[in-house]
């Protein structure tokens, strides 16, 4: 085992992609040590937001991958370099809202359909309140609204480190208003919400049928716009369209500006596989990028689905994607979406000719344990259930199991020629 205290770190860095391959990114190569001493490891990030995402979203993995590789228990921390001088912004404005480091306008492939949401977004976040206010984006599910608001947020928050900013989505918005009314504390609620430089809401289609809260809305959005403060907001149809808002409501979410998302063409789609893949650093083929992106059609989500299941299957190996292997992977799951873990165990227990409730006993023997890990694996990569819930499914075992699980599969998958072979006939006959 490695003993130098960088060369374990960057081995927990690699086990980590093999453990997690929904959250693993390629900028987790840019992480550096802090210190590694008395069972504590603290890294390094870039930023606070990337901090605060790798605390709550990513410390499972990296605890069972310090772990691994340690052979000891290990508390993992997060830093961001400039930790004391980014916390004392955050304090002096307010925010205490959670930025995805993926959803940066960076990673955002403009196009046709996105065009207008995209520039304007842009353009009001460089001057606030200046430009288009408020600014209506709307939209059906997966095309990208939520990604824009975050980078508004953030690149908000780039030029103007001490802008007071709100980001929260519309069923927060309410929750809180509901327990400060519980709570007593209204004047404090208002004073949070009608003070700010920027106030983007995520999803405002929530309102509806919600009288007390759209009242509350109301006198929001007009203490802001009067202040000439910037409103950002998002729904999943026009101001016009949504269901029981009234006139007074919609005609202001009109005032500014309203710009429509559209399903993405083939091109932009293409794009977006492509974009999505580096994110990873995956290395993935133009005729495989053209296949996903032809299966993918209405909700970019899916996009990221199909690169998660290759991702798994492949890992940190550095194969490049290939148009058959995308469509093995694949195969129909993205047109069949209703793959179950029952189909999974069935096709396991069937090719290792194992009983099911073998799986979900509490027997280790090699015979039993390999499938049983080969199911957690599939469901991990062909459906979108939780650690938790493929861990109940066999046996009501925990999400650690499951993970490590998924890790040592990962890991066969490389090593072992024979157990990739099983796992693409695997994935053939549960596609199929
Ligand atoms: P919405 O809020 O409209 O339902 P999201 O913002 O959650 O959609 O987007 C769903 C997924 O699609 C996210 O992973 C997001 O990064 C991705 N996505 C959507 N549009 C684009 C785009 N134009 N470029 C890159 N990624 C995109
Ligand atoms: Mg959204």
């Amino acid at each position: 085992m490695a003993q130098d205290a960088k060369e374990i770190f960057e081995a927990i860095i690699e086990r980590v992609k093999v453990l997690d391959p929904v959250n693993s990114r390629s900028w987790f190569d840019s992480l550096s040590l802090r210190t590694f001493n008395g069972g504590l490891l603290e890294i390094n990030c870039p930023d606070s937001q990337s901090a605060h995402f790798l605390q709550s979203d990513c410390i499972n993995g990296f605890t069972l991958a310090a772990q691994q590789i340690t052979g000891h228990l290990v508390t993992v921390k997060f830093n961001s370099e400039n930790t004391d001088q980014k916390s004392k912004t955050a304090k002096s404005t307010g925010t205490d809202f959670r930025l995805h480091p993926d959803y940066t306008f960076d990673n955002f492939v403009v196009g046709p359909c996105n065009r207008l949401a995209h520039a304007s977004c842009v353009a009001v976040s460089k001057a606030l309140g200046t430009t288009y206010n408020p600014l209506f984006i709307y939209g059906t599910v997966g095309l990208g609204k939520t990604h824009l608001l975050h980078a508004v947020c953030r690149e908000a928050l780039n030029s103007l480190p001490n802008a007071k900013i709100q980001f929260l989505s519309c069923e927060e918005f309410v929750n809180r208003f509901i327990s400060a009314i519980g709570q007593g504390s209204l004047p404090e609620f208002k004073s949070q919400y009608r003070t700010v430089d920027l106030l983007v809401i995520d999803d405002v289609q929530f309102l509806q049928e919600r009288d007390q809260s759209q009242e509350e809305f109301f006198h929001t959005f007009n203490a802001l716009y009067n202040n000439r403060s910037q409103i950002v907001l998002s729904a999943d149809a026009a101001p016009g369209e949504i269901p029981t808002l009234p006139e007074r409501l919609t005609s202001r979410f009109k005032c500014g500006l309203v710009a429509r998302i559209d399903a993405p063409s083939y091109e932009t789609r293409i794009a977006i596989v492509q974009n999505k893949a580096r994110l990873r650093g995956m290395k993935i083929s133009d005729e495989a990028s053209e296949y996903i992106a032809g299966q993918v059609k209405a909700n970019i989500r899916e996009i990221e689905g199909a690169l998660t299941t290759l991702y798994a299957l492949v890992g940190n190996s550095g194969q490049e994607i290939t148009k058959d292997f995308a469509r093995v992977a694949l195969g129909d799951s993205q047109t069949d979406k209703n793959i179950t873990i029952t189909d999974i165990i069935k096709a396991v227990t069937t090719y290792y000719d194992v009983r099911p409730a073998d799986l979900q006993s509490k027997k280790r023997s090699q015979s039993i344990t390999m499938p049983r890990q080969i199911c957690m694996y599939l469901a991990r990569s062909l459906t979108s259930h939780s650690l938790e819930e493929i861990g109940g499914h066999l046996g009501g075992r925990d999400h650690t199991t499951v993970m490590h699980a998924c890790g040592k599969i990962a890991e066969l998958e490389q090593s072992s020629e024979k157990i990739q072979a099983q796992l693409v006939e695997l994935t053939k006959r549960i596609t199929k």
